[in-house]
C-alpha cells in the first residue's frame, strides 16, 4: 500500500525546487557602492544636516553627551527626506522587548491637511519617542496592565536605516524601550548602560596609568552558528515549527562523524542563499566577513567585522532576521535553536568581546612583549576578577531551556565558567603572581616542509572547549546560544569587568596617594588578585570528567539547568552590582529574572503539549497501521498454510511491537499528567521558581521517556508509514 503523507510529500516538493529569487551581480552592485547604501549613517549626516546641528549629534554618538532635544527636528526632517527618496512611506521604531526577538510598529508620513489632501510629515516628537502598548511584552511584573504604557526612545548611537520589501521601503530607527517610569522593558537599555559603566571605570583606571581618554567602548564580533534544511521538511515537522527543534528522531546511521562537513564546500543552493544574505546585510551596514561550514552536517556560520556593543547588537538581530528571511527565497528554513537536533552539534553563538578607546586603542591588546604591558596586563586580571567573583552573573546570561541541552554536552562548554588563558598569557599570569614578570614565551616558527608555502607563527594553540577564552586581542564568550540576542551576555560582561575595574582604579589611587611607587603598587594589586582568582583560570580539556572533578574541588559554580543558575542573580553582591553601576535597578533584577524562568517553563509547556500531540496523531498511528499490516500478514500467511515455525520471529515482533506501542501511550499519559499538574499550579499563581523546578523535574523526564520510545518506533515501523522526515533526510538533503 502505497501511502503518501507529509513526508513523502516534502520529498516530492523538494526534488523539484527551482529558486525564484533573482540573481545577484556583484559586479553590478559591488560592495563599495552597496554597503551602507540604506544606511542614514555619518556621511548622510555630514551630507544632509546643518553644521552645528550634525556636530551635537555626533558629540552623542562618539563621547556620549546627552543628546539635545533641540536637534531632532532638524534630524527628522533630514532623515524623512532622504527616506522618501528612497522610496519610504513609513517610518517604524524598532525595539528590543524581553522575548528576545525584535518589534516594531509602523507609522506612515501621512499628514491629512484638512482640504481632503495630505502631506508628508516627520517630527523630532516623532523621531524621538513612540508610544506603544507595553502591556503584550513580557515585564517580569514591572508594569501593572493600568500602567500599561511603554515608549520607545530613539538611540542615535544605531543609525537609522531602510528596510526594503518588493512593495515600499520603511524607515527603521532602533530604539531603547521603557516603562512610563524609566524601567527598562527590553534589551537595549540595560547594553546601553552596561556600555557607560564599562567606559567610565575603564577611563578612570587608565588615568592612573597616565593616560586621558574621552571615552572607552565595549567591541564585539559575534559569530552566528546556524542551520539551513530544506523548508518542506520544516513544514512537515510541527516541532521544527512551533518548538525550533526536533522533539522527536532517531539518531542516523552515519551523523557528524565523519568529520566531512566542517569547512567542507558549501552547497550550491546554500552559498545563494547566503551570498543574497550577505548582500542584504552589506546595504544595511552590517560588515559580514566570514563564512563556513560548521561541524555538523547541515549547520553553517557566518561572522561579521566587530562594532561597538550597540552597534554589534543591532546588527546581530538584523542578521538573524536576514538570515531567516532570505533562507525562505531558497526554499530553506533557517534553524537557530541551540540544539535542533538530539546528538547533533548545537549552535552556539560566539561573543568576541574586548575594550577599545575612541582613539583606538585596544585594551586587551597584548603588544609583542605582554609581560611588559602593565596596562593589558592590568585589564586582563580584571576580566579575570570579573568572570571568577560573578560566574552566575554571565553564566544565567546565557541560560534558556534551549541552551540547556547545549552547554555541556560535549560539544559546547560545560556549565562551568572558567578563563583560558593559552600558553604564552598564562604563563605571564603565573609569573605575576610570584614576582615581576620577566619573559614572554615565544611562539615557535611552524616549518610546513615546503619552500612554497610560508612559514607561520602562533602565540598558542587554540581550546575550543573553554566557555570563555582569551584569543589573542580579545575574550571570546562561547557559551552564548545561537538563537538568544547578545545584549544580555554582554549587558553582564560589561558591568562585571567594570566593577574590576573600578576595584583596581580605586586601590591603586589609594596606595599612589599613599606615596607607594606605581609599578610596586600595582604589582602588588594585580598579584593579590591572581592569588585570590586564578581557581577560574583552566587551560585544559572542559570537556573531560577530570575538570568537572577538579572545578567542584575548586569549588567554581556548575549551574547546570536554568533553574539553578537563576537563584545566582538575586545574590544581594548581584543586586548591588547592577544598582551600583545604575545598569539595572532592584526591581528590573527581578523582572528579568521572573521573564528568565517564565520564558523557560513557557517552551518546556509547549515542547511536552506538542509532543502530545505529536505522538498521538502521527507516531501511534503510523505504529498501530503498521501493527494491523504486520498482523494481517501474519494470519494471511497462516491461511496460505505457511509452516507456523517460519512465523515465530514475526509473531515475536508483532509481539514487541505491540508492547511497545502500548508503553509510549502510558507514558504519553503520564507526560499529559504532567502538564495538566504544571497548567493548574499556573492557574494558582505558583511561585516561578516552583514551577520552572517542576518542568525541570517531572516534565522533562515525561518528555525523555516518549521520545525515547517514539524514537524506538521509528526504526521499526515501514518506512513508507513513517510521517515525520527523519535525520538523515532533514540533514543531508542539500
Ligand atoms: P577566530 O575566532 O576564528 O579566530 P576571528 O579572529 O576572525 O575568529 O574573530 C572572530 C570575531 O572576533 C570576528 O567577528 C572579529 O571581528 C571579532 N574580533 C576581533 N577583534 C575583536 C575585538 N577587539 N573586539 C571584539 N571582537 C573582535
Ligand atoms: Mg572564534
Amino acid at each position: 500500500m502505497a501511502s503518501t503523507n507529509a513526508r513523502s510529500a516534502a520529498i516530492a516538493a523538494l526534488t523539484s525546487f527551482k529558486s525564484m529569487a533573482p540573481r545577484i551581480h556583484f559586479a553590478e552592485t559591488p560592495i563599495k557602492d552597496i554597503f551602507a547604501s540604506n544606511v542614514f549613517n555619518e556621511e548622510v549626516q555630514r551630507e544632509r544636516l546643518p553644521k552645528p546641528v550634525f556636530e551635537k549629534l555626533h558629540e552623542t554618538i562618539r563621547n556620549g553627551a546627552q543628546i539635545d532635544p533641540a536637534i531632532a527636528d532638524a534630524v527628522a526632517v533630514a532623515m524623512k527626506d532622504w527616506a522618501i527618496e528612497k522610496g519610504a512611506t513609513h517610518y517604524a521604531h524598532i525595539f528590543y522587548p524581553m522575548t528576545g526577538v525584535t518589534a516594531e510598529k509602523h507609522d506612515s508620513f501621512i499628514q491629512p491637511t484638512g482640504d481632503g489632501k495630505a502631506i508628508l510629515d516627520f517630527s523630532g516628537k516623532e523621531l524621538s519617542q513612540g508610544e506603544s502598548d507595553a502591556s503584550s511584552f513580557p515585564s517580569g511584573g514591572l508594569r501593572a496592565t493600568f500602567e500599561a504604557r511603554g515608549y520607545t526612545a530613539w538611540d542615535p548611537t544605531s543609525p537609522a536605516y531602510i528596510l526594503e520589501n518588493p512593495n515600499g521601503t520603511v524607515l527603521v530607527i532602533p530604539t531603547a524601550f521603557v516603562s512610563w517610569t524609566g524601567e527598562a522593558l527590553d534589551q537595549k537599555t540595560p547594553l546601553l548602560r552596561s556600555m557607560e559603566a564599562v567606559s567610565k571605570s575603564a577611563i578612570r583606571l587608565l588615568n592612573v596609568f597616565g593616560k586621558n581618554s574621552q571615552k572607552v567602548f565595549s567591541t564585539v564580533g559575534p559569530e552566528q552558528e546556524y542551520f539551513l534544511i530544506d523548508k518542506n521538511f520544516y513544514y512537515a515537522r510541527p516541532d521544527l515549527l512551533n518548538a525550533g527543534r526536533t522533539l522527536f528522531g532517531a539518531r542516523p546511521p552515519k551523523g557528524q562523524e565523519m568529520e566531512d562537513h566542517y569547512f567542507g564546500s558549501i552547497p550550491e543552493r546554500v552559498l545563494a542563499c547566503m551570498l543574497e544574505v550577505e548582500h542584504e546585510l552589506y546595504k544595511l551596514g552590517v560588515p559580514v566577513k566570514t563564512r563556513h561550514n560548521e561541524v555538523a552536517p547541515a549547520q553553517y556560520e557566518m561572522a561579521p567585522v566587530f562594532e561597538t556593543s550597540n552597534l554589534a547588537h543591532d546588527h546581530q538581530m538584523l542578521t538573524m532576521e536576514t538570515l531567516r528571511r532570505i533562507a525562505d527565497k531558497y526554499g530553506l528554513a533557517c534553524l537557530m535553536h541551540e540544539k535542533p537536533f538530539a546528538g547533533v552539534n548545537g549552535s552556539g553563538k560566539h561573543n568576541n568581546w574586548s575594550l577599545a578607546t575612541v582613539e583606538g586603542e585596544n585594551l586587551l591588546n597584548p603588544g609583542s612583549t605582554p609581560h611588559e604591558n602593565a596596562q593589558f596586563l592590568t585589564f586582563v586580571c580584571a576580566v579575570l576578577r570579573a568572570v571568577d567573583k560573578f560566574a552566575g552573573v554571565l553564566r544565567m546570561s546565557v541560560a534558556s531551556a534551549g541552551n540547556d541541552h547545549r552547554l555541556g554536552s560535549h560539544e559546547a562548554p560545560p556549565a562551568i565558567i572558567s578563563v583560558y588563558l593559552g600558553d604564552q598569557l598564562n604563563d605571564i599570569i603565573e609569573q605575576l603572581e610570584n614576582g615581576k614578570p620577566k619573559s614572554t614565551k615565544r611562539g615557535e616558527d611552524v616549518w610546513l616542509g615546503t619552500r612554497v608555502l610560508p612559514k607561520l607563527r602562533d602565540a598558542g594553540d587554540r581550546n575550543r572547549t573553554s566557555p570563555f577564552a582569551f584569543t589573542g586581542n580579545k575574550f571570546e564568550f562561547r557559551a552564548v546560544s545561537a538563537g538568544q540576542s547578545i545584549a544580555g551576555p554582554n549587558t553582564a560582561l560589561n558591568t562585571i569587568v567594570a566593577e574590576s575595574l573600578d576595584y583596581i582604579a580605586g586601590k591603586l589611587e589609594a596606595e599612589l596617594v599613599g606615596g607607594k611607587e606605581f609599578n610596586k603598587a600595582l604589582h602588588g594589586v594585580l598579584s593579590e588578585i591572581v592569588k585570590q582568582h586564578k581557581r577560574v583560570i583552566f587551560n585544559g580539556d572542559n570537556y573531560s570528567d577530570a575538570w568537572h572533578a577538579e572545578a567542584a574541588k575548586r569549588g567554581l559554580p556548575n549551574f547546570k539547568t536554568t533553574v539553578d543558575a537563576a537563584p545566582a542573580i538575586l545574590t544581594k553582591e548581584v543586586v548591588e552590582l547592577f544598582g551600583k553601576y545604575k545598569v539595572l535597578n532592584e526591581r528590573e533584577v527581578h523582572s528579568r529574572y521572573e521573564i528568565h524562568l517564565e520564558n523557560y517553563k513557557k517552551r518546556i509547556n509547549i515542547e511536552a503539549q506538542l509532543m502530545v500531540s505529536m505522538a498521538r496523531t502521527q507516531i501511534l498511528p503510523a505504529a498501530i497501521r503498521y501493527q494491523g499490516e504486520v498482523a494481517e500478514s501474519i494470519v494471511a500467511a497462516k491461511t496460505a498454510g505457511v509452516n507456523i515455525g517460519n512465523l515465530g520471529e514475526q509473531e515475536q515482533s508483532l509481539s514487541d511491537l505491540s508492547k511497545t506501542i502500548g508503553e509510549l501511550q502510558r507514558k504519553v499519559t503520564a507526560l499529559v499528567q504532567a502538564t495538566e499538574h504544571a497548567a493548574a499550579s499556573d492557574e494558582a499563581d505558583e511561585d516561578v521558581l516552583a514551577q520552572a523546578t517542576y518542568s525541570k523535574e517531572t516534565i522533562i523526564p515525561a518528555m525523555k521517556a516518549v521520545r525515547e520510545l517514539g524514537d524506538k518506533l521509528e526504526t521499526i515501523v515501514a518506512d513508507d508509514l513513517w510521517p515525520l522526515p527523519t535525520y538523515r533526510e532533514m540533514l543531508f538533503i542539500k
